[in-house]
């Protein structure tokens, strides 16, 4: 099995983790209104998800 030569320092271990939140997540459009909604997930706007209403809006 490979195995690492050296201990990854604290400081290169902590820059690799600082890294991983600079992209921007992937966002779609709400197909009914238009609002940008993560995927998979119910859009917050308007309530539906598959363009049916699964949620209630305030
Ligand atoms: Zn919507």
């Amino acid at each position: 099995m490979a195995v690492p030569k050296r201990k990854v320092s604290k400081a290169r271990r902590n820059s690799r983790r600082a890294n991983w939140k600079l992209t921007a997540p992937n966002l779609s459009t709400c197909t009914k209104c238009g609002e940008l909604v993560m995927s998979h997930r119910a859009c917050k706007k308007c309530g539906t998800y598959k363009s049916k209403v699964v949620l209630e809006v305030k």
